[in-house]
């Protein structure tokens, strides 16, 4: 896969040189260090993030007496391995689920982080488990959002709920949350708008659209391209507003890896979701563990 290319080829270069070698010493293990841990700034991972990591990678390999392995470069693959899948949460973060349906998944994030579309791909995934998510239009001030919604929504036969955009959006959620526990919908997943930038006003209608509907989650949609800007919005998002997890898009380019490595170390909110593409099936369950192994190449 395109992203994470570099990462990969530096990391796969440093275990390459341990693996050719018969003995490791505890040199060669600084040295190994210092490379992985340029390769991760590299990848724009969160300086403190990486500090930390590197830290605890060298204790395990000193502590774990990698010199006297016969596989001194497996040994150390596989506690990198361990550590960054931690790094990224450990186990998978399963999606809340409401004692009293509907779920209500509201989703945040700035304009062109792929919230819209998450939307819908999210809808598809739950509609899979037989679920039956009502998707609400709760971004009135991007020109195309509804329409985009709609479009969305025909696609994977689930209804929209828009009250065109004179409404205001705290408005809708109330009313489209009386829609789904009306019509027996089991999810709804709130669309809200994004800026380009982190603004009062939107964070106050967030909040209000937040006091109403009582979310279950709050997902932020993050670009994963925008690496430690995606970590500083996340960071700004949560300081305002309880975040319970994190969508990542945009795996499918060119990213360098930072955001997946960062955001759950400093936002300590965990990676729920990974979108991989445009279509509306390229949604999946975030798996720490699979992701690492795939960033090990
Ligand atoms: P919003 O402003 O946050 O609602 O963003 P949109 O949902 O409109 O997405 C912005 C652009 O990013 C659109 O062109 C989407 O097709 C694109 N996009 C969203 N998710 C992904 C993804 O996982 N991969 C790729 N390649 N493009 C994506």
């Amino acid at each position: 896969m395109a992203a994470f290319e570099s990462l990969t080829n530096r990391l796969q270069n440093v275990f390459g040189k341990l693996r050719g070698k018969g003995k490791v010493t505890e040199d060669d293990i600084n040295e190994a260090m210092r490379e992985v841990r340029l390769a991760l700034l590299e990848a724009d991972v969160n300086f403190k993030v990486v500090k930390d990591f590197i830290a605890k990678v060298k204790e395990k390999a000193l502590g774990l007496e990698v010199s006297k392995s016969f596989t001194p470069g497996m040994v150390i693959i596989d506690i990198v391995n361990k550590e960054m899948t931690e790094l990224m949460g450990g186990t998978q973060s399963k999606l809340a689920k409401a004692n009293k349906p509907p779920t209500v998944l509201m989703m945040v994030g700035l304009q062109g982080a792929g919230k819209t579309t998450t939307t819908g791909k999210l809808a598809r995934l739950l509609q899979k488990g037989n679920h039956k998510p009502l998707l609400i239009a709760g971004d009135i001030y991007r020109p195309a959002a509804i329409k985009q919604l709609q479009v969305l929504g025909e696609q994977i036969d689930a209804p929209v709920f828009t009250l065109g955009d004179q409404t205001s959006p705290v408005e809708i959620a109330r009313a489209g949350l009386q829609h789904a526990k009306d019509n027996g919908n089991d999810y709804v997943i709130i669309d809200t708008a994004g800026r380009l930038h982190i603004d009062e006003a939107l964070m106050e209608e967030l909040k209000q659209i937040h006091q109403v509907t009582k979310p279950d989650e709050v997902l932020l949609v993050v670009d994963a391209m925008t690496g430690q800007d995606a970590v500083n919005v996340a960071q700004s998002f949560h300081e305002q507003l309880e975040l319970t997890g994190v969508v990542l898009t945009k795996l499918d380019g060119d990213t360098r890896g930072g955001a997946a490595l960062s955001v759950k170390a400093v936002t300590g909110k965990p990676i729920k979701f990974a979108a991989m593409g445009e279509k509306i099936d390229a949604l999946e369950p975030f798996h720490p563990d699979r992701m690492a192994s795939r960033i090990l190449g």
